[in-house]
């Protein structure tokens, strides 16, 4: 099971952020700034400042999260978002004598198939294991294990990437676990920067269509989008 954990993070970020923006167009500095916004103020700053697109200074604001439940299919996914810092359970110096793995529900739902998956993710694990006692190392064992090997990782990503890899990953195209993870890294979010959270969603929220090839249905695809403003000209 997916388990995210918010771990630390700027303390007050949402303050932090609109602080920043002020001091671009202020005679005074953050620290005067900070002791003046009130709260409905940072509020209308991150919406002004998401409008506007000025999205560097959602940079001053970072998030550390302890993710664990994901298999590395999902991690290497993760990791592609560049502008992150991550630390993952490494598989060469921590041997898996226990070993968790990650089962698809369209695997689970197909009981024969099911069972195979089982079996041979089970068996490999064990053919990891025996070749552990024959002397091979943990590092050249785990090329036996599957994608499916559950990892934990811990991953600092600052707010503007966090809006970023949400607009990607929240998108019911991306695939189903990550989409999933990221549900759970913006219910932590959510927890100390609601204003924030609320900006953490698919694109198609923000372009007003869906840029994929085929879409969810929740916003009609660009080419959709142009044949309905033809139809009404
Ligand atoms: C649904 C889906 C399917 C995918 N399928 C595939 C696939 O089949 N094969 C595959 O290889 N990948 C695939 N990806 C991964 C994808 O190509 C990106 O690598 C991943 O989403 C990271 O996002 P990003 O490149 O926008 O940048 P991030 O690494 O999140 O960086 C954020 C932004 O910073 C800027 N940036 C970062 N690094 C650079 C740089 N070096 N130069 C210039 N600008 C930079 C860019 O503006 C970028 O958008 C898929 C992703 C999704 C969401």
């Amino acid at each position: 099971m997916i388990k995210v954990v918010l771990i630390s993070h700027t303390p007050d970020p949402e303050r932090t952020i609109a602080a920043a923006a002020r001091v671009s167009s202020s005679p005074v500095g953050a620290v005067e700034l900070l002791e003046k916004l009130t709260p409905e103020r940072v509020a209308q700053l991150v919406e002004r400042l998401i409008a506007s697109g000025h999205m560097s200074v959602f940079e001053h604001a970072n998030f550390t999260f302890a993710l664990e439940g994901i298999s590395r299919v999902t991690s290497h996914q993760l990791v592609r978002h560049r502008l992150a810092s991550y630390t993952q359970q490494s598989q060469r110096y921590v041997s898996l004598k226990d070993f968790n793995y990650i089962t698809p529900a369209s695997i689970s739902g197909k009981a024969e198939l099911a069972g195979r998956y089982h079996e041979t993710v089970r068996a490999a694990h064990q053919l990891y294991l025996e070749m552990q006692d024959a002397g091979i190392p943990a590092e050249d064992a785990r090329y036996v294990l599957p994608n499916a090997a559950e990892t934990r990782l811990v991953m600092t990503m600052n707010a503007r990437e966090l809006i970023h890899a949400c607009s990607l990953r929240l998108c019911l195209r991306a695939q189903w676990e990550i989409v999933e993870l990221f549900e759970h890294i913006k219910a932590e979010v959510e927890k100390v920067a609601p204003r924030l959270a609320a900006e953490l969603k698919p694109k198609c929220y923000r372009l007003g269509y869906c840029d994929e090839m085929e879409s969810c249905g929740i916003f009609p695809t660009r080419a959709e989008l142009a044949d309905k403003r033809g139809g009404n000209t």
